[in-house]
């Protein structure tokens, strides 16, 4: 048996079999490198950039020791943002779907305190919040910590940069002495040092190297003389490879429509991504192709700021970077979590001191080659693995993601395997599906119901415009 495949750790096949069905299929460098401790009960602390799949390395291990009969705060994650805190309780979500009724409650300043105070009335496992608002709940006594067995510092550089020391110590301090602690951080100053000094015993320290590393990532460069040579060679790049999930780069808004519109009369599932967009469209492209119900999303710097999508195998590069440091991290998106990613740049003579920068930011010689034949072109692209069903029901409605997972995979449903990623806004939902049970999904949920009543649902399909302009 490989020794980075999770079935050598000590967890439940229940566990196993989701991680299966998430298609984690092996573990990551510093999952291989921290679960085996984070399972043994002891301190931990993790060191490596974004995308190395350090939320789950802690969510197993508090799942795995969770005693689910207790409905008390068993385990807490801080994080920095309310947007990280989201996520950590996405994946923590997604994690624990094979097990029974685990309640995951995020205390960050998403939703009111009083609301917040109920839900923990009624008892949660697993709470994930930022600090500033779990202090609030201890300092008005709506959370009561003293059955805290695990606790967990998430981004802790930032949460210090954010200057929430303070409320760090504070949360700790109301925290059992026997806990098992586990920090993770991108980097290690000596303030988190200090700090790990201070709350942790003992830990192990595990770190592995930063993502953005050249074995996992290949890059490809292209001689190209227009920008209609450029047009063809995102189309020969992604026949030739085949990446179920890649942004191409572009500098402008209307390069982006342009691009993104030529590729899907070619046939490609293709989405812009600009500026312009409204919060909502920008969710829902966002959400299509995190949930991979879309393969290419067409981006400006600016609007792929900051976003942490996950898993891209490539990264097409209509114009090269306007920086060196900027091309870095815009490949850095792709080979994510010790997988391999491929990045393509078209370049042209004007752009040869570009070329020369990032040569020597790179260290190694830029070579460039010729795009690949034209014969891939006889080929169709591939339809994405997923699509994405609409729900008009959100958590307004009190519709939870376990309600809408039980109303696909109940009698006559589809198998829970084929469930994707489902996202739960306020009044709308959204639910990936496999391809080819797509339409079996809709039915299940037109004819079904959720929480006893019928909800409007739909296939999304095209640019996110047109589906709300249908509304
Ligand atoms: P980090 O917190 O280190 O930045 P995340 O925990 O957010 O990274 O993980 C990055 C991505 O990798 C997520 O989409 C996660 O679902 C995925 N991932 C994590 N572990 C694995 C694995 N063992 N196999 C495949 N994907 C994984
Ligand atoms: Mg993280």
């Amino acid at each position: 048996m490989n020794e980075s495949s999770f079935s050598i750790l000590e967890l439940s096949s229940e566990l196993l079999d989701n991680l299966t069905s998430l298609g984690y299929a092996e573990m990551t460098p510093i999952q291989a490198q921290s679960l085996p401790t984070i399972l043994a009960g002891r301190d931990v602390i993790g060191q490596g950039k974004t995308g190395s799949g350090k939320t789950a390395a802690f969510g197993l291990g508090l799942l795995a020791r969770l005693d689910i009969e207790v409905l008390k705060p068993q385990s807490l994650v801080l994080c920095p943002t309310r947007e990280l805190a989201d996520q950590v309780a996405r994946e923590v979500r997604r994690l624990a779907r094979g097990m029974q009724n685990i309640k995951v409650l995020t205390l960050t300043g998403g939703s009111p305190l009083r609301t917040q105070a109920d839900s923990l009335q009624h008892g949660a496992h697993i709470l994930v919040g930022t600090p500033g608002r779990v202090e609030d709940h201890l300092r008005k006594r709506t959370l009561d910590l003293s059955g805290l067995t695990a606790l967990v510092l998430d981004e802790a550089d930032r949460m210090l940069e954010m200057g929430f020391q303070e409320s760090v110590d504070a949360i700790i301090e109301q925290t059992p002495k026997a806990r098992q602690t586990m920090l993770f951080s991108a980097t290690y100053p000596s303030q988190i040092q200090s700090i790990a000094e201070r709350v942790m015993i003992d830990p192990l320290l595990v770190k592995v190297e930063s993502r953005h590393d050249s074995s996992t990532i290949q890059q490809h460069f292209y001689d190209v003389e227009s920008d209609e040579q450029r047009l063809l060679g995102v189309r020969l790049v992604l026949m030739q490879y085949r990446p179920q999930s890649t942004v191409v780069f572009c500098s402008t808004k209307q390069q982006v429509q342009d691009i993104a519109a030529e590729l899907r009369n070619h046939g490609f599932s293709a989405l812009a991504l600009h500026g312009d967009l409204d919060q909502r469209d920008r969710d829902q492209t966002l959400l299509r192709f995190a949930n991979k119900s879309i393969s290419v999303l067409v981006a400006t710097d600016v609007a792929a700021r900051g976003l942490d999508i996950d898993s891209l195998d490539a990264v097409i590069n209509f114009h090269i970077a306007r920086d060196a440091e900027m091309h870095v991290h815009r490949i850095g998106r792709t080979g994510r979590a010790g997988s391999f990613g491929s990045a393509h740049s078209f370049i042209s003579d004007k752009e040869g001191y570009k070329v020369a920068l990032l040569r020597d930011y790179l260290g190694h010689s830029i070579d460039s080659e010729p795009l690949p034949a034209a014969s891939v072109l006889q080929q169709a692209p591939d339809k994405p693995a997923m699509e994405t069903l609409l729900i008009d029901a959100g958590k307004k409605q009190k519709i939870r993601p376990g309600d809408i997972l039980g109303a696909l995979t109940g009698e006559n449903g589809i198998p829970g395997a084929k469930v994707g990623k489902i996202d739960v806004f306020d009044n709308r939902a959204y639910v990936a599906v496999e391809r080819d049970v797509a339409q079996a999904a809709l039915n299940k949920l037109g004819s079904g119901k959720l929480k006893g009543r019928s909800f409007r649902t739909r296939i999304l399909r095209g640019q996110p415009e047109k589906s709300s302009r249908q509304r």
